[in-house]
């Protein structure tokens, strides 16, 4: 769903806890990127500020929380989504988006994010993945690449990863797409899209970790990935997520994947609600 984008009211500042700068990030991190696209894309979506809700877990990913001047919430380890949950179903009114990595999100919130999917639950989650844990030194994370590198596997990673986009659109997802971090605009209008979308939008955002994750697999800075990311992207919108498994420093699939209509549970949840209520009138009278 496009409509109403607003592609001229283009600041973010006013979304923004000057207090709270300068940010942790290193230098060459792609969060920020990340961030200053979902700012962006709030008002893109025409979106009122009061009725955006950001939820985040643990991780660099996660200090986004309390970087934003929206109602925020730094929520604990892989539970983004549930706390999203509560939000979503308690305030129909509100857009809620969690902002988080793949670490938090897809290892220790794995079952979340699947779930949350399944049911078609309203929200947007913009998963920030830079293939490793890099708040807590770089250990391999559940989308790391084969071979890769990171602290925990030096000699390279032996464990198949995750095809994020291919994982949410199996387990349901309304809206999903990919884009990496020097596709602004294209993250940005799919970011607003997500928001716009009613159901379970998912996001799958790559982006670099120059001094862990880069540093371990010939990227140790930012512009090295973002070289990378130029080179080595296809763009193809309506891709089958199958497609889009990620070999080390191999080419990346990008673009929107799914944008289907399916109920979401809320929808759900007020038909039972209302043929519970039939029936019990039904019953009365009898
Ligand atoms: Fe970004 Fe990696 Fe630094 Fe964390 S450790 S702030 S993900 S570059």
């Amino acid at each position: 769903m496009t409509a109403n984008l607003n592609v001229e009211n283009q600041s973010i500042e006013k979304y923004l806890r000057q207090d709270r700068l300068p940010h942790i990030w290193c230098s060459g991190c792609g969060i920020g990127i990340a961030l200053d696209a979902f700012l962006r894309a709030i008002d893109r979506a025409n979106i009122a500020p009061d009725k955006v809700a950001v939820v985040s877990g643990i991780g660099c990913a996660g200090r986004v929380a309390g970087y934003v001047k929206l109602d925020s919430f730094h929520t604990t380890h892989g539970r983004a989504i549930p706390f999203a949950t509560g939000l979503t179903l308690g305030n129909p009114e509100l857009n809620v988006v969690v902002f988080s990595g793949d670490g938090d999100l897809v290892a220790i919130g794995g079952n979340h994010l699947i779930h949350a999917a399944r049911r078609n639950i309203d929200m947007t989650v913009i998963c920030v993945n830079n293939f490793n844990y890099g708040m807590t030194g770089g250990q391999v994370g559940p989308t790391a690449p084969l071979e890769a590198r990171t602290s925990t596997t030096p000699y390279g990673n032996s464990e198949p990863p995750f095809n994020l986009p291919y994982l949410a659109s199996a387990s349901g997802a309304s809206y999903v797409a990919r884009w990496t971090v020097l596709h602004v605009r294209e993250l940005e209008r799919a970011i607003s899209e997500a928001m716009i979308k009613p159901g379970f939008s998912f996001i799958d955002v790559i982006s670099p970790c120059p001094p862990i994750y880069g540093r371990m697999n010939k990227q140790p800075r930012g512009l090295d990935s973002m070289h990378y990311y130029q080179e080595k992207s296809i763009s193809r919108n309506g891709a089958n997520p199958e497609e889009a498994d990620i070999e080390l420093n191999g080419p990346i699939l990008v673009g929107k994947f799914v944008d289907i209509e399916r109920p979401t549970l809320q929808e759900r949840l007020l038909q039972v609600s209302a043929t519970a209520q039939e029936k019990i009138k039904a019953q009365a009278k009898a």
